[in-house]
């Protein structure tokens, strides 16, 4: 089985999408990567799902991702008497942290850091900043504030605060269980909400411990300010647009997600755009027009995977919202301006011998009748770089270790195949060449690219480029190695 696309999808699962039959159906559509939402469900549920992926797994043969989004350091009021109220614009609306149930005067917002870090004229905006409120007047454990946009406030509902650098921990207590969970139940990626510094991923990859590899979401101001140093100890990011465009003007978030998206492959990091994607999927089972246009953007710009959030997670039409973006990933990537604008935004690095094998791969590949650019990987970080070359010709990853076959699932166009540990080149040829025939990437008398690293088994240490028949027992006659 294989994609006839390079852009990898990425779907949440949640109510919509928790038994095997569903998730399966996912996987069939498209779905590279399922992503397990921690602000919602039990570890039970999340448990289930988890196992149900690896049961998908086994009975398809392909490796799939996982990746366990940590809610963050998300900020809540608390609960109100009646459920709800209607706030007016020019109200005045006091938040304190006395628990007792809210009204249409008060509510608790259980976080003294935050009344330590407000001043009179910040902005708070409840509800994915539907409501604006300005705080007039503040203290250690209140603050009184102007409704500038009113609007229903209920039970819960998040609280964002952009123009201030909160002095929250990047872990809430909440988080570190997760993690822990998340890593003990086995997923292959961890993302962070509401990254402020680089501190935060240092801080959670030595909770890690290698067990997953930890992407940034990029959803604050702090963070869009400070990306190159996130970047630079991250091994993924996501362009959260949701709240990236609360804490920011939405008409800021393309732009942001244009030079994100850049600097990501620029580093050959995977690099996801997210939310809102097929937002009104989660009602109807067509798309809007632009939602498209703004799938197809993403793929355009070079993003290594688009998501789905509500859309798969609670939608009315999860399996559809995927065949929906694998269509749109098709139609777009046959597209001969595509090719044009990706070979032009290509970023070209050539500072080591891995740099030059992959981009020597990629030209020999491009420039005659090559099938296919097979690369063998221990970490992934190969298979990074010819994906950051974006290469006409599919990319076959191939590793003998599962979980890195599984994170690759995220890169742009690695099409990963688990394979035996190599001792020799010739064998590694020979496995390369049985996978690009076996998954229909190339047929016996086509020719594919192997790059390697020998001896094998060793990190970083790619150095052998080589053009193959595709044909078994020619190998094994012409080869001496
Ligand atoms: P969330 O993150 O769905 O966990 O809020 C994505 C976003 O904010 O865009
Ligand atoms: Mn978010």
């Amino acid at each position: 089985m294989r994609r006839h696309r390079n852009v990898k999808i990425v779907a949440t699962l949640g109510p919509a999408s928790s038994d095997y039959k569903m998730i399966r159906a996912l996987f069939e559509a498209g779905a590279d990567v399922f992503r397990l939402n921690m602000s919602h469900g039990t570890h039970d549920e999340q448990r289930a799902r988890h196992a149900i992926i690896r049961q998908v797994e086994q009975d398809t043969g392909r490796p799939i991702g996982v990746l366990a989004d940590l809610q963050g350091p998300k900020l809540r009021v608390g609960t109100f008497a009646g459920g709800a109220h209607d706030l007016e614009d020019g109200d005045s609306f006091r938040l304190d942290l006395d628990p007792t149930p809210g009204n249409g005067d008060r509510v608790q917002l259980p976080h003294p850091e935050i009344f330590a870090a407000l001043e009179p004229g910040s902005t708070l905006l409840v509800n994915d900043g539907k409501i604006r409120l300005i705080v007039k007047t503040c203290g250690p454990d209140f603050a009184n504030c102007t409704v500038v946009v009113g609007g229903t406030i209920s039970n819960r509902k998040g609280v964002n605060v952009p123009d201030v650098v909160l002095p929250l921990a990047a872990l809430s207590e909440k988080d570190r269980k997760d993690l822990e969970f998340a890593c003990e139940l086995g997923v292959d990626w961890l993302a962070l909400s509401f990254v402020q510094r680089p501190e935060d991923v240092i801080e959670a990859r030595a909770l890690a411990k290698g067990r997953a590899a930890i992407l940034s979401k990029i959803e604050k101001p702090a963070a869009v300010k400070a990306f190159d140093a996130i970047l630079a100890v991250s091994d993924g990011i996501m362009v959260a647009r949701g709240d990236l465009g609360v804490e920011l003007p939405v008409h800021s978030v393309p732009p942001i997600q244009k030079q994100l998206v850049r600097s990501a492959r620029a580093a050959a990091k995977p690099v996801i755009v997210a939310t809102q994607m097929l937002e009104s999927m989660i009602e109807n089972p067509m798309p809007t027009r632009a939602e498209v246009s703004d799938v197809a953007t993403a793929i355009y710009e070079g993003a290594d995977a688009v998501m789905l959030s509500a859309e798969s997670a609670a939608g009315k039409f999860p399996v559809e919202a995927v065949r929906t973006m694998d269509n749109v990933a098709m139609s777009v990537e046959k597209d001969p301006t595509y090719r044009s604008i990706i070979a032009a935004s290509r970023v070209v690095r050539r500072e080591t011998v891995a740099d030059g094998i992959v981009s020597a791969a990629r030209e020999i590949a491009e420039a005659t009748n090559i099938k296919a650019i097979a690369c063998f990987t221990q970490t992934g970080t190969t298979v990074g770089l010819v994906a950051r070359e974006r290469p006409q010709v599919p990319i076959i990853a191939l590793t003998p270790l599962v979980q890195t076959a599984r994170r690759i699932a995220l890169t742009w166009g690695a099409h990963c195949v688990i394979v035996p540990e190599q001792q020799r080149f010739k064998g590694a040829v020979l496995s390369a060449v049985h996978a690009a025939l076996t998954d229909g990437f190339a047929h016996e008398q086509d020719f594919i690219v192997v790059t390697a690293g020998v001896p094998f088994n060793v990190q970083g240490t790619t150095n052998i480029l080589r053009v193959a028949p595709c044909d078994e027992r020619l190998i094994s006659k012409v080869d001496p190695g």
